[in-house]
């Protein structure tokens, strides 16, 4: 069997991995991978973009490859799985239609509304109907969103009110191009997020192991958002009965409505989740992919065979199939190039790859590349460093002696990655010496 993954970060190179551990897999080409995804046994990249469907179907087509995972969110928000299943090639991921999902967060909030769904109070704008006195009327703190993609970047948490119609203002006028030209102005959640991640196939769903990460890019979950410095699983925050609520209030109906709709989903679907002190599950987001850097630690603790759970979505018969994790957790620490998620430099030498390999746990590239002899940055987030234990303590012992083993001229992660697990692991272990 010879599989195809699209995307060239950190979740391509865990799921170009996991797809080549099973045996019946040959072949994992990798459009276009990275240095890390080259290194792997049965691995290989091809140097086509992510974004060039044209020649991912035609590549694809010439090498007849049974099954195309797609990592990223734009060549789904821009329809490859269609593309793929016009050329009668099995593509897993949703259609254009359901993928924007994540591609219009103005869309996304008028069906989380529609199907009940629960979720912040919201207002949509574009420069046409832009209300400021609105904007100046709602609580703070406040948050403002581009409707499209804008790689992690379209959402800024508002103290004050002229820093949310300065954010309007910045978005409107421009600043994340047509991603920009809708705005949604939307209430602040306070609770703890959770990345809830399925695989769907309309509407069976086999949810996948949960899991935590940190979007801020400092320790203590302070400092700008970035894409993600780090993610953890199994989140101890989702116990069944929040597990349970998770499944009927959000996924349930979301893949109803996304059916009754005419659009119906298949594919990794990812709910961004803010868990209210009462426990309710408020949407945040919707991703039409697995999440990056939740990839890493949910696939270490995969136990079944990832390509057999795309293909049984893909031909309806996920009803009845089985994930089986790994019981220990996982931890994946992010390291970063100094100045992301602002200006960044590249092309900065990486030392201690080799020695890291030889340590347990497993480092995953996302922005490297290979120059010579040697492999160098070429991105903000350059790696994601993945332990396993017994506890998420056990875990991040794995993980940071990973990010201990590497290094290069101004790396930067946090040293803090799981905490909140890690706290309640604490408490749990109070308790359990009280009893
Ligand atoms: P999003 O891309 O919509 O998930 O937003 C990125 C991040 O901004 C989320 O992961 C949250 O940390 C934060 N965020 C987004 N919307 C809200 C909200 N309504 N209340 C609080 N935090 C939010």
């Amino acid at each position: 069997m010879k599989v195809l993954v699209v995307g060239g970060g950190g979740r391509e190179h865990a799921l170009a991995w996991k797809c080549a551990q099973e045996s019946r897999v040959t072949r994992v080409f990798v459009a276009p991978g990275n240095a890390g995804t080259a290194l792997e046994a049965k691995v290989q990249n091809v140097d086509i973009a992510a974004d060039d469907l044209a020649a991912l179907v035609a590549f694809a087509a010439a090498e007849r490859i049974d099954l195309t995972i797609i990592g990223p969110e734009g060549p789904l928000v821009a329809g490859i799985v269609d593309r793929f299943t016009d050329a009668g090639l099995a593509c897993f991921g949703p259609t254009r239609a359901a993928a924007r999902l994540e591609g219009s967060k103005a869309y996304t909030k008028k069906f989380l509304r529609r199907h009940r769904i629960p979720t912040a109070s919201h207002a949509t704008f574009t420069r046409a109907n832009f209300d400021a006195a609105h904007v100046r009327a709602q609580r703070l703190p406040l948050v403002v969103k581009a409707d499209g993609l804008a790689a992690g970047k379209g959402v800024v948490i508002c103290e004050t009110h002229d820093e949310a119609l300065a954010a309007c203002e910045r978005m409107l006028g421009g600043a994340f191009g047509t991603a920009g030209e809708t705005i949604v102005v939307e209430e602040f959640l306070a609770g703890e997020e959770v990345s809830f991640i399925v695989i769907a196939n309309d509407q069976d769903v086999l949810p996948l192991a949960t899991s935590q990460d940190h979007k801020r890019r400092d320790d203590g979950d302070r400092g700008p958002n970035t894409g993600g410095m780090g993610a953890y699983s199994p989140a101890p925050i989702v116990t069944p009965e929040l597990h349970a609520r998770i499944m009927s209030e959000v996924i349930a109906p979301t893949l109803a409505g996304l059916r009754a709709d005419g659009t119906p989903y298949t594919g990794f679907l990812y709910a961004g989740l803010m868990i209210a002190p009462d426990g309710t599950p408020n949407v945040l987001e919707f991703n039409c992919r697995f999440g990056d850097p939740e990839t890493q630690p949910i696939l270490m603790r995969l136990e079944a065979d990832l390509p057999a759970l795309c293909e049984a979505a893909l031909h309806g018969r996920l009803g009845g199939s089985e994930a089986g994790w790994d019981r220990r957790a996982a931890v994946g620490v992010v390291m970063a190039a100094g100045g992301y998620p602002e200006a960044f430099g590249k092309g900065e030498p990486i030392a201690g790859l080799e020695d890291a390999a030889r340590l347990p746990g497993k480092v995953f590239h996302a922005a490297t590349k290979r120059e010579g002899d040697s492999i160098v940055t070429n991105g903000g987030r350059v790696l994601c460093a993945v332990g396993l234990g017994e506890t998420v303590a056990a875990a991040r012992v794995q993980a940071y002696d990973l990010v201990a083993a590497i290094h290069w001229n101004l790396v930067q992660y946090r040293r803090d990655i799981g905490h909140r697990a890690i706290a309640r692991e604490n408490l749990a272990g109070d308790a359990a010496e009280d009893f």
